[in-house]
């Protein structure tokens, strides 16, 4: 929430952006758009706006139909839009709440107007956007949590089958953990946890590999575009990374530290495999990698 909350403002007219960038430029990073067609690429970038105020009367895509599409799109339809325009009509104003707007400023506007308008959905928007977050993310280790895998997992699955790509997944389980919160007391196993994703996630090299506390003591870690031979890599390099965390477990049986055991899958974006079949596939590998003593990578 420190970070200044980003508008988009839409408006085919420069003097129109300028006037408004002027009243809001103090408390917000603006983003300008001269098209309707603009306006959409924008919302589709790394840093989407926290609220659009859009013209309606533009050449090309008028903002009623701009409105319309970023309302239909699960990437923008959260982003609060606010009409801007000369036309005061009211059925143009009922026209614009009717496709999902929050509200409907009138030109000729003032400073004070403009300002106190955009600021209760900005408000909003950020304490749903840090809701999101919240339920998004693992409390305990701070990494994505079991809710966020399943849906990237989805995600990434339908990506693997539209590119035909291959995906793999790491899931891994901390050794005699339970051992570990008998002796060492169960705020040190917590803090075993923390350091533990620490490590996991310090390991990942690509932008798009993804780790989550995926219940308990266990982990999950999405490769895309990932073949059997790089997925073994990560796991091997994730299970040393713990080992060298160098946590004591007097309490194991396989170790005098803190260790992992590691299942890897991998599937082909033409198999069609659903999200289940592939976490049980690497459930079936860290199994394996229990049954033949632990602190290992498996690939069945
Ligand atoms: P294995 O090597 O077969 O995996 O043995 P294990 O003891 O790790 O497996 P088991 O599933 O029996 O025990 C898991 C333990 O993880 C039990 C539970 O108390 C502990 N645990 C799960 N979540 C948390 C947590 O959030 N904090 C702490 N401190 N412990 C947790
Ligand atoms: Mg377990
Ligand atoms: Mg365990």
């Amino acid at each position: 929430m420190n970070e200044s909350s980003r508008i988009l403002i839409v408006d085919d007219e420069r003097h129109n952006i300028k006037v408004l960038t002027e009243h809001l430029r103090e408390e917000y990073k603006i983003m300008a758009a001269k098209t309707g067609e603009q306006a959409l690429n924008a919302v589709q970038g790394p840093k989407p706006p926290d609220l659009i105020l859009l013209d309606i009367m533009m050449p090309g895509i008028n903002g009623h139909e701009v409105c319309r599409k970023l309302k239909a799109d699960n990437h923008s339809m959260h982003i609060p839009v606010i009409f801007v325009s000369a036309l005061d009509a009211s059925d143009d104003e009922s026209h614009g709440f009717e496709l999902g707007a929050v509200d409907y400023i009138t030109k000729p506007f003032t400073p004070a107007i403009v300002k106190a308008r955009v600021r209760t959905p900005i408000q909003l928007k950020q304490k749903s956007d840090l809701l999101e977050r919240m339920a998004s993310i693992d409390g305990l280790t701070e990494i994505p949590n079991r809710r966020n895998f399943d849906g990237m997992l989805e995600r990434e699955l339908r990506r693997a089958a539209r590119n035909g790509s291959l995906l793999s997944l790491i899931v891994m389980d901390i050794d005699f953990f339970k051992k570990y919160n008998d002796y060492y007391g169960h705020a040190e196993g917590d803090d075993c946890l923390r350091r533990v994703a620490k490590a996991l996630t310090g390991c990942m090299r690509r932008a798009s590999d993804f780790a989550a506390r995926y219940g308990g003591e266990e982990f999950a870690v999405i490769l895309p575009e990932t073949d059997r031979h790089g997925a073994m890599i990560v796991a091997e390099k994730m299970r040393l990374g713990v080992v060298q965390l160098n946590i004591g477990h007097a309490a194991s049986d396989v170790a005098d530290h803190v260790s992992l055991s590691l299942g890897v899958a991998t599937v082909s974006g033409h198999q069609d495999s659903s999200p289940v079949d592939l976490v049980r596939a690497a459930d079936a590998s860290l199994y394996k990698a229990k049954e033949t003593g632990r602190n290992r990578v498996f690939f069945g």
